[in-house]
């Protein structure tokens, strides 16, 4: 049906049908009396139908003008005669424009719904620079209320120079690296695109894990090189002097030279190989191989390793129940054993007492411990000591052969086993490193026991 105006054609149609036949009415009435009795008479009945016809229709014209000034949405009450046809037309049409506000309605809440579901944050800027809409995401990023700060220019909320420039320089070919003083550490990735009709959508992302990562490699590689430096230095420099008067310098100085630059190579070679252990680590599978391991056996094995590296200057003891065996990579959980105990003879003087002990808890978890009586930490190291290259004491790490990454792998294969490294220490007192492995890694000793 074509409508013009928002009422069918085929309704003024009939406001004209219905216009004419009241007409045909007052007519058909008035001429048989204004004939047969008189014409006054005639006159009468004719104005007196017109008075009544006029009345009516101006009571629903007012229905229909008080109907106009209510809520959008309400539907007009009954009538009769064409006011019925006019009504429901009107009532048809309200009903189909309700139906598609409600659609649309839909559909913009089904946009606002993803858009506030966008890992990303999400602005839309009005022309002069207002927000007109905001996810939480971005108010997050930026440290805004979505609701109390809608209808304010952004630049008066977020005011830092570099963020206010980027804005207005129109140029948003690059997105541009902001670090927002409200929320302290954090990177946020911000790209303007503009659309319409000169408005602008801003898109946060959030990247101060991918920034912590990015410092993090440069202080990796920086570390690296430096104890790389060190040792070269050392090496290249005694070739050198070698070099410079072979025939001068006499065998035993020779001899030291060479002793010194074999150490020298000797812990090259310890760096690269914890680099290669750390990176095998890093980039293996999500999973550890999942060997049957003989726990007390293991420790056993690395407690003999641990005597012959303190070569008889430590009183090296070791207790473990042969009460379970471990699920996980036999290889990586003696590295990481062999490190704990092979620290604290570095960092124990002669004399002193190294004891480990493997023990099953009461949670039904497995402990490895090593404890020596040796130099000790302080407390606001112990935090920091299994990050790479972290030394208490950078002299005497070199001295006793360490790389500053025993830690950092034993941490690397614990996480790997769900397991947890436990630290207490006190200065000139001692240190008890203990490996915590949990209750599902643990097996019974036997396929027998697991039967009982
Ligand atoms: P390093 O090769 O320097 O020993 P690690 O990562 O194994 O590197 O250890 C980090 C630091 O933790 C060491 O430099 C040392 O200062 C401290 N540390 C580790 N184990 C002990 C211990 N048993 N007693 C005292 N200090 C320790």
């Amino acid at each position: 049906m074509a409508s013009a105006g928002g009422i069918t054609i085929h309704t003024a149609r009939y406001v004209w049908t219905a216009l004419a036949s009241s007409l045909a009415l007052i007519a058909a009435l008035a001429i048989p009396f204004a004939v047969l009795v008189s014409p006054l008479l005639g006159s009468l009945i004719a104005l007196v139908g017109l008075l009544v016809m006029m009345c009516r229709h101006h009571a629903y014209l007012a229905r229909l003008v008080r109907w106009t000034q209510q809520p959008v949405g309400q539907s007009l009450p009954q009538a009769s005669g064409v006011w019925d046809l006019v009504y429901s037309d009107i009532n048809r049409n309200v009903r189909q424009a309700s139906a598609e506000r409600a659609k649309l309605g839909a559909e913009l809440d089904r946009f606002r719904d993803a858009s506030q579901a966008m890992p990303d944050g999400v602005m839309y800027l009005s022309l002069t620079g207002s927000i007109e809409w905001i996810n939480r995401r971005a108010a997050e990023d930026l440290g805004l209320d979505p609701k109390r700060d809608r209808g304010t220019p952004i630049t008066n909320l977020v005011r830092q120079p570099d963020f206010v420039h980027y804005l207005e320089s129109g140029d948003y070919n690059e997105p541009f690296l902001f670090h927002p003083v409200r929320r302290r550490g954090a990177a946020l990735l911000v790209q303007v695109i503009t659309f319409g009709d000169g408005r602008r959508m801003i898109i946060s992302r959030d990247v101060t894990q991918i920034e912590k990562l990015e410092t993090m490699r440069r202080d990796f590689v920086a570390n690296v090189s430096h104890e790389l430096r060190t040792p070269l230095t050392v090496v290249s420099g005694f070739i050198e002097t070698v070099l410079d008067g072979l025939e001068d310098v006499p065998h035993a100085e020779l001899q030291r030279y060479l002793t010194m630059a074999h150490e020298q190579a000797a812990r090259m070679q310890r760096l690269i190989q914890d680099l290669l252990v750390l990176s095998a680590l890093e980039t293996g599978a999500p999973q550890p191989v999942e060997d049957v391991v003989d726990a007390a056996g293991l420790v056993r094995e690395v407690a003999r390793e641990t005597e012959a590296l303190s070569a008889g200057r430590h009183q090296v003891t070791v207790e473990a129940q042969d009460l379970c065996r471990i699920q996980g990579s036999a290889k990586e959980l003696h590295s990481a054993f062999a490190n704990l105990a092979s620290n604290a003879i570095r960092y124990t003087p002669a004399g002193g007492k190294v004891h480990l002990r493997w023990q099953l808890l009461a949670s039904g978890a497995g402990e490895f411990c090593v404890e020596d009586d040796g130099i000790g930490i302080a407390p606001e190291h112990i935090p920091r000591l299994t990050e790479r290259f972290y030394r208490v004491d950078r002299g005497r790490s070199r001295e006793t052969g360490g790389t500053g990454l025993g830690l950092a792998i034993v941490k690397h294969v614990l996480t790997r086993h769900q397991a947890e490294l436990k630290v207490v220490s006190t200065p000139g007192e001692g240190s008890c490193f203990c490996a915590v492995l949990p209750a599902r890694r643990i097996l019974p000793a036997s396929v027998d026991d697991a039967d009982d």
